[in-house]
């Protein structure tokens, strides 16, 4: 067997490579705008007229020449938002009330704010020493968009701003990439299935669904849900298939049903183990593999590779930590290019330590921790772990601290990469 374990940058440029290669989805769906949030667009959204549509106030005042600012100026009218003015063009001398999203009459060519005005019996003055340009407080038609001009490309996740902007042009419907199916399969003797039906529904769940506690030296199935939850939070669809046992009839069984799928995530099995049969059957059944390690901790026997004339495949480390963080800085990228996005690389932002930490290790390292996104500054903490099975100290963070490989010890208030989740 040809191993191929690469640094993490080699392994992450490789998943980029993949990812970039990654043609669009083919199937399109129309959704209603209520029921496109973090769906991805499969065509552009474009100004449907000039935006603003008129010249807009941006302010409750008057409306005037600005060239007239330190005249007594006449109040000829009042102009709400939804009206067009419908009197005569604005003369020398004149002024208009005008309230914030009205347009501006013609005639008049700035809007001076209410606070910096006095009236009385009908006569505007504007406050001594206020200057106006022409333009003040007006945003000009089309100033924003042009009718036609491109607002939201291709491949971009809707998101409240995205949202408004589709509003403002009237779309009811938007055209987005179907999810893409991911089929996430569990291996492991000592797993105990939740009852919750997995997909398809297998003669065996019989066997593996339970509603009393796991035996002794049993544990329940966390990853299927962890990864099923990640993959819907990445604009996937999760088929959560049966837990696949640690033989190769399983597994083989297993792989077989997941071939249907974009994406096939498998969780446990990829170590060292005398039990440990999942590269192997990703071999018998034709895989290729783009790497079968990364120099990384948690996770370093992470594989990933393309089954032949069928989907991409992740082989992850079962220890639930691993799973995650392999996930994050692995499997989103790929997923995200399936789902059609064009912005796909894992999200990593610079914080400086809370805490001093220990380094030395010859991989880079990816510790549970919490970060604190505070108006004064991002701070990271790295929270206390019995290492890579603990699901409790990685819910206890909020996000992974990037150690880099060898980085000896790192002292509070260093700046360090932080993986965000
Ligand atoms: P493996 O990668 O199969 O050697 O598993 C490594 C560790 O992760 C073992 O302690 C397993 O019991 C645990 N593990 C494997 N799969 C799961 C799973 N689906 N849910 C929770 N823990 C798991
Ligand atoms: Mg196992």
């Amino acid at each position: 067997m040809t191993e191929r374990v690469l640094s993490f940058e080699e392994a992450l440029a490789e998943v980029l490579r993949h990812a970039g290669g990654v043609a669009a989805p083919r199937a399109v769906e129309r959704v209603g705008l209520n029921e496109a949030d973090d769906r991805v667009l499969a065509t552009i959204v474009r100004a449907t007229r000039d935006q603003p549509p008129f010249d807009r106030s941006t302010r409750d005042g008057y409306a005037l020449r600005a060239a007239d600012v330190r005249d007594k100026l006449r109040l000829v009218g009042s102009l709400k938002a939804g009206e067009m003015w419908q009197g005569k063009p604005l003369g020398q001398g004149e002024a208009i009330e005008i309230m914030t999203g009205a347009p501006l009459p013609a005639g008049a060519d700035a809007v001076v704010m209410v606070e910096h005005t006095a009236v009385a019996s009908g006569v505007l003055t504007v406050e001594a020493g206020r200057t106006l340009r022409a333009g003040e407080n007006v945003v000009a038609r089309g100033a924003e968009a042009r009718v036609g001009d491109s607002l939201l490309p291709v491949g971009r996740v809707m998101g409240a701003a995205e949202v408004a902007v589709a509003a403002s042009c009237g779309c009811v419907e938007l055209a987005v990439f179907a999810r893409p199916r991911v089929a996430i399969v569990a291996t492991g003797d000592e797993l105990v299935e939740l009852p919750i039906a997995s997909y398809p529904t297998h003669a065996d769940d019989k066997a593996v669904v339970m509603d009393g506690p796991p035996g002794e030296s049993q544990i329940y199935n966390s990853n299927s849900y962890a990864l099923a939850a990640l993959v819907r939070g990445e604009g996937g669809e999760a088929v959560r298939l049966a837990i696949a046992r640690d033989t190769l009839e399983d597994l083989r069984a297993r792989i077989a049903e997941a071939r249907g799928a974009e994406l096939v995530l498998l969780s446990g099995g990829v170590s060292m183990g005398k039990f440990d049969l999942v590269e192997q059957v990703l071999r018998e059944a034709g895989a290729e593999f783009y790497f079968t390690g990364a120099m990384i901790q948690p996770g370093k026997p992470v594989v990933f590779g393309r089954l032949a004339s069928g989907p991409f495949f992740f082989g992850l480390p079962g220890n639930p930590v691993s799973t995650q963080v392999c996930f994050h800085l692995f499997v989103a990228p790929l997923l995200r290019a399936l789902a059609g996005r064009s912005s796909v690389a894992p999200d990593f932002v610079e914080a400086r330590l809370a805490e001093d930490v220990r380094g030395g290790a010859k991989v880079t390292r990816f510790l549970p921790a919490e970060m604190k996104s505070a108006w004064d500054g991002v701070t990271v903490r790295v929270v206390g772990w019995q290492g890579s099975g603990d699901v409790a100290a990685n819910a206890r963070g909020n996000c992974y601290c990037a150690l880099p490989a060898g980085a000896e010890t790192l002292v509070k208030g260093e700046t360090v990469r932080v993986l965000l989740r």
